[in-house]
């Protein structure tokens, strides 16, 4: 859901992003227009020169020598203005611009940390990446380098026109021709109605490359396991295809229109030639306009590199204006609703009548009533895509249902702050995440206020403290890229470790399915079941055995609650759970037999 207040787009966009760093850009944008000024000041004293020189050829020695002094003595200060203003708009953009993408790169990933999951549902991890990474770089090169070049591009032509137009408006007028040519090149290129639509295809299609490369490398291990190449992973290659034709489709949309318009900017000399010839053949005094002449010769070549930069910033102002709208699709994007609903009283769990879908015409849960009591386990089954799992990310207010309400103490959940709710439920994942960093960190991260001596307590009560005192730097072992690795059981007790210091009243459990070997899954039914001491506990159940004696059961299917009580009365109400549990005893005779004949 977007916030319709959105108001700037592009480049003012850009300024509002850069905030309390605008006068630092100003400061920067005036400095780089004075380094620019400089820079033509030898043209004009060159002039001044060539004046003295031609007026006096008939009287050397009157020559005016001090006047070419002076005029020396101003390119030379001119020169050093030059240097030092351009280093220090050089310095004041460049950190200004470091400043911005530090303080953008903190407010996206903070939002991104607010928003609900439902938001990146659909979203590539690549994509992301993109917006993180590249689009706020982008700003950085625009800041750093593009926007006082923009500054100067544009006041270094009209203060150095007006200058030409007092000298000589003729010669002026020829002046500006090229660049009034290369103007409309430029226009057109801008104003071409498919060019918005070309920047954003060029994003996307990029968005998906990259989404499609963290894929791949994730995927590394099947394509492994399946002896598949590169060329195997058709996405990939249709994705660097799709990349490859926007760019070719954005560079051949501007080809002929830039070509002219690098032919024509600077293209001064081809017009102030012949014409200026002309003039100079025909002018009252030919000693007194050659200098006119030679300095419009000297200023026409000099425009050249302040116009370069204007078609520089033509072709960046498109990518720029797609990557500022990316990045407030993020800092825009509604955060849930919140209030300031105090912990309640008690931690029942209620759902009424909730439905929730992920996108329209598809309903993941439909009009689903439920009671989780307070200090009771219930266990939750069904088939396979049947709405486990969206009925836990419900209660962990992954998303809001869009009908019917689900209460903690009989309050509604939007009415908690994030913190309080975070306080309230915690969740062990199937599949747990552990971060790039110390044992004793990540089991930390369930509570950054916990001493060792609590973190080891937690270990111990998911029974995870023996694998890792048994690890030569016990706690202090780094999890993952160059440190240890641990099984996948194993990472699921430092997920329930997490959550034994986090403490909250309501826990949800995934229960794993991969890790089926008989002394992990011992473990880790003790740790849950040490953790699930009077709390109110959700176990999501892939074998039945784990959840026959939960205080209730809730047997889910498309979405609809189709069954709920204990396990013996289960057995007689509903004929899916029956079905299943028979299923299940199927499966373990099965296996008892398997095991017979291996052994
Ligand atoms: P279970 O946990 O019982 O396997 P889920 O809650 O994961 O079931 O899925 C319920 C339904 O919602 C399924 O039809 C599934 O395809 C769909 N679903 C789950 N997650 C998403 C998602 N992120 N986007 C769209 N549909 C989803």
């Amino acid at each position: 859901m977007k916030d319709k207040t959105r108001k700037k787009e592009g480049f003012p966009r850009l300024l509002e992003l850069a905030g309390n760093k605008k006068s630092k850009l100003m400061a920067a944008c005036f400095l780089a227009v004075l380094s620019s000024a400089a820079k033509m000041v030898p043209f004009f004293t060159v002039y001044g020169v060539i004046t003295i020189l031609l007026s006096s050829y008939n009287d050397v020695q009157g020559m005016d020598g001090s006047r070419i002094l002076l005029l020396t003595g101003i390119t030379l200060g001119a020169a050093l203005t030059y240097g030092l203003c351009s280093y220090a708009s050089s310095a004041l953009s460049h950190t200004a611009a470091y400043d911005i993408i530090y303080e953008l790169r903190i407010r996206l990933i903070e939002k991104l940390g607010k928003l609900p999951s439902g938001f990146f549902t659909g979203k590539t991890q690549g994509g992301i990446k993109k917006i993180l990474s590249d689009d706020t770089e982008q700003v950085e090169i625009f800041v750093a380098h593009h926007l006082c070049d923009i500054a100067a591009a544009i006041a270094t032509p009209v203060f150095t026109l007006i200058y030409l137009f007092i000298m000589d408006w003729r010669l002026s007028l020829i002046t500006l021709l090229p660049i009034v040519i290369s103007i409309v090149l430029l226009v057109m290129c801008l104003v071409k109605p498919d060019k918005a639509a070309l920047q954003v295809e060029m994003h996307d299609s990029q968005e998906a490359m990259q989404g499609t490369i963290v894929q791949y490398i994730h995927g590394m291990p099947v394509i492994k396991v399946f002896n598949r190449s590169l060329s195997a992973f058709k996405r990939y290659e249709s994705d660097i295809d799709r990349f490859v034709t926007s760019v070719e489709k954005t560079a051949k949309a501007n080809a002929w229109p830039m070509s002219f318009y690098y032919a024509f900017f600077g293209a001064q000399l081809l017009f102030l030639l012949p014409s200026s010839t002309y003039i100079l053949l025909n002018a009252d005094s030919y000693i007194g306009y050659l200098p006119i002449v030679l300095l419009f010769l000297l200023v026409g070549t000099g425009l050249k590199e302040p116009m370069e930069n204007m078609m520089q910033m033509v072709i960046l102002s498109g990518r720029i204006n797609e990557g500022v709208k990316r990045m407030d699709n993020i800092l825009y994007e509604k955060e849930l609703p919140s209030g300031n609903a105090a912990m309640p009283a008690n931690f029942d769990v209620d759902c009424d009548n909730v439905s929730f879908s992920y996108e329209e015409g598809t309903q993941a849960i439909k009009g689903l009533s439920c009671e989780l009591k307070q200090g009771s386990v219930t266990g939750l089954v069904g088939p396979s895509g049947g709405g486990k799992s969206t009925l836990a990310g419900l209660i962990l207010r992954f998303y809001d249902p869009q009908e019917g309400i689900i209460k903690i103490g009989g309050t509604p959940l939007p009415d908690y702050s994030p913190e309080t709710l975070s306080r309230l439920v915690s969740y062990v994942f199937q599949e747990s995440f552990m971060f790039n960093d110390t044992i004793e960190n990540n089991i930390r991260m369930g509570n950054k206020e916990a001493s060792l001596d609590q973190v080891i307590s937690a270990a111990k009560a998911a029974e995870i403290h023996d694998v890792i005192m048994a690890l030569p730097n016990g706690y202090q072992s780094i999890l993952g890229e160059n440190g240890v690795y641990l099984s996948g059981g194993e990472q699921q007790r430092i997920a329930i470790a997490r959550v034994f210091l986090r403490n909250t009243p309501i826990v949800i459990l995934d229960e794993a399915t991969a890790y089926a070997d008989a002394e992990n899954e011992a473990k880790i039914q003790r740790a849950f079941a040490n953790l699930a001491k009077d709390k109110t506990v959700l176990i999501i159940a892939h074998r039945l055995k784990t959840i026959e004696n939960a205080d209730c059961i809730l047997v889910m299917k498309d979405g609809h609650l189709i069954g709920q009580g204990s396990h013996e009365e289960l057995l007689i109400t509903c004929n899916e759970y029956k079905e299943m549990v028979d299923a299940n005893d199927r499966r373990d005779r099965w296996n008892i037999k398997r095991k017979e004949v291996l052994t």
